[in-house]
C-alpha cells in the first residue's frame, strides 16, 4: 500500500508516522524546505501540544461529533505516551486561567519537538520529497495521480490532505488544499480567523495602545452576553489582543459576518462587584482631597487608562478630587465594570492562529475518508473543526492524523 501524504506539517506528520508504522509505504509532498514549519511558532516557539483537562465540547465546528470519537481513540493520554516514545517527555503548566493544564515538551522547545518527529519520518522510512506543491490531484483506475508545481507526478494508492487552513501561510498553508479537494466535488464552509486580535472602532484604543490589564472579557452580540473569558487583554492601536481575545474571536468573526452587532465589555474588577467600586472611589476621593483628579484611579489601573475613562465619564482631568460629583463617580464604577469596545473586524489570516471551516463533515466518514473518493482521507486543520488556545488545535492534529493515517495503511 502505497500512500501519499499532501502537507507535511503536525497532522501529515503523524499520519506518516502511523500509516508507516502500520506498514505502509509512505511519502510526504510537502511544499516548504522543512516539515512542520508551524510547529516552530506554535506557543510562542514552547509548544502547547494538548491539554490534561481538554474538554471535546470546546471545539468549533461540523467535525465535533467525529472529534469526540477520535479523541478516544487517540487521546490525550495516547499523545503524551507516543511523544515520550519519541524521546519527547512533557510538563505540565496551569492555564492563565487557571483551571486547565496546558502541556508543553520538557524542553519547553517547540524545534526539538517538530525535529522529532521528523526523525522518527525518517527512521520509519517515509520518502520526504520538500519544495514539492500539490497543484493537482486525480484518480484514474483505483490509483491517485498527484501533480506538483515542479512538473513531477506521483502515483499513490491512498492519499491524505493535511495541506492545513489559510492561518499563518507563512508556514505553508495557504489554503490551496482546499482546490485539491473540490476538484472531487468537496464542499467547502467559508474559512475564517479563529484565535487571533479584533479590530474595535473606539477612538481610545489608540491612547490604550500597549497597556496589558487583567480582566474579564463579555462577548456581547446584537446585547447579549454570549461568552466570557478572563486573562490578560493586550490594547493595540488598532483594538485588543490576547488569550481571552483570541478565545472569543472565532465566535465573534462569525456573528460579524452574519451582520450581527458584536461588542466586547470588559469587567476591569471581575472580583469586585459595582457597588463596591463606588465605595472605594468615594474613599479615594476623600484621601486625595485637593490633589489632582487624575490621582484618583492612582493605582487601580494604569495610568494610561485614565484619561480614557475620564473622558468617557465627563470628568475634566485637571480639578481637585473633591470637584468629581457623586454622579460621575457612579458612572466610573461603571465603565470599570462594562468598559465596552464596539467590534467591526478582526486580524485578517496572516495574524490569526487557526481558521474556523474547513470540509464539511458530512463528507468525511469516522476513519476520515471521502465519501466522494474512496481511498481520499482528511487530516487536521483542512477540516471544519476549530479548538481554543491551550493545545486544542495540535491535539486535533495528532488524534485526526493518527486515524488517518491508521486507515489509509489498511489493506482491502
Ligand atoms: C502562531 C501560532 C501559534 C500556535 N500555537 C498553538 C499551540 O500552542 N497549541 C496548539 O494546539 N495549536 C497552536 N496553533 C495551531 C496549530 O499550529 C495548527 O492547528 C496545526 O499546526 C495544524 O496542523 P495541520 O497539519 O493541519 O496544518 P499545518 O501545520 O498548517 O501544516 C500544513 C502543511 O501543508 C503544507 N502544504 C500546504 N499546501 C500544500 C500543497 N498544496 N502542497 C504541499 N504541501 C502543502 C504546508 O507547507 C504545511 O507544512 C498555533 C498556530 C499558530 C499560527
Amino acid at each position: 500500500m502505497h500512500v501519499g501524504i499532501i502537507g507535511g506539517g503536525a497532522s501529515g506528520m503523524m499520519a506518516a508516522i502511523t500509516a508507516a508504522g502500520a506498514g505502509a509505504s509512505v511519502t510526504i509532498l510537502e511544499s516548504g524546505s522543512v516539515l512542520g514549519k508551524k510547529i516552530l511558532s506554535t506557543g510562542n516557539g514552547r509548544c502547547n501540544l494538548t491539554n490534561l483537562s481538554l474538554d471535546p465540547s470546546l471545539y468549533q465546528g461540523s467535525f465535533r461529533r467525529h472529534a469526540a470519537v477520535l479523541l478516544r481513540e487517540f487521546g490525550v493520554a495516547d499523545t503524551l505516551a507516543f511523544f515520550e516514545s519519541i524521546g519527547i517527555p512533557t510538563v505540565e503548566a496551569a492555564s492563565a486561567r487557571g483551571n486547565d493544564a496546558w502541556v508543553y515538551p520538557a524542553c519547553k522547545e517547540a524545534a526539538a519537538l517538530r525535529m522529532a518527529l521528523a526523525l522518527e519520518c525518517e527512521r520509519l522510512g517515509v520518502v520526504i520529497l520538500y519544495d514539492t506543491k500539490v497543484s493537482g490531484l486525480s484518480k484514474q483506475e483505483g490509483s491517485f495521480r498527484i501533480l506538483c508545481e515542479n512538473g513531477s507526478n506521483i502515483r499513490a494508492d491512498r492519499v491524505i490532505l493535511s495541506t492545513g487552513g489559510k492561518a499563518f501561510p507563512k508556514s505553508g498553508s495557504d489554503g490551496s488544499g482546499y482546490a485539491l479537494a473540490q476538484g472531487f466535488g468537496h464542499g467547502l464552509v467559508t474559512p475564517l480567523p479563529a484565535l487571533g486580535a479584533l479590530i474595535s472602532s473606539h477612538p481610545g484604543c489608540k491612547n490604550l495602545s500597549g497597556i496589558r490589564v487583567d480582566g474579564e472579557l463579555s462577548l456581547l452580540v446584537e446585547e447579549e452576553i454570549t461568552a466570557r473569558e478572563r486573562g490578560e487583554i493586550q490594547f493595540t492601536d488598532y483594538g485588543l489582543s490576547g488569550i481571552p481575545v483570541f478565545q472569543l474571536s472565532g465566535r465573534a468573526v462569525r456573528e460579524l459576518v452574519a451582520e450581527h452587532r458584536v461588542m466586547l465589555s470588559l469587567d476591569l474588577k471581575p472580583e469586585q462587584s459595582r457597588e463596591e467600586l463606588f465605595l472605594d472611589l468615594v474613599e479615594r476621593k476623600i484621601r486625595r482631597e485637593g490633589k489632582e483628579s487624575g490621582t484618583l484611579l492612582l493605582g487601580l489601573v494604569p495610568s494610561k487608562m485614565v484619561p480614557v475613562l475620564f473622558k468617557l465619564c465627563g470628568i475634566p482631568l485637571h480639578v481637585p478630587c473633591e470637584e468629581i460629583n457623586k454622579d460621575s463617580l457612579l458612572k466610573l464604577a461603571e465603565q470599570l465594570k462594562k468598559l465596552g469596545f464596539e467590534i467591526v473586524d478582526a486580524r485578517d489570516f496572516d495574524a490569526c492562529q487557526v481558521t474556523s471551516g474547513g470540509i464539511p463533515a458530512t463528507e468525511v466518514s469516522l476513519a476520515l475518508e471521502s465519501i466522494k473518493v474512496k481511498g481520499l482521507y482528511f487530516a487536521g486543520e483542512i477540516l471544519d473543526l476549530d479548538g481554543p488556545c491551550g493545545g486544542y488545535n495540535l491535539q486535533w492534529a495528532w488524534s485526526s492524523g493518527h486515524a488517518a493515517g491508521l486507515a489509509a495503511a489498511k489493506e482491502e
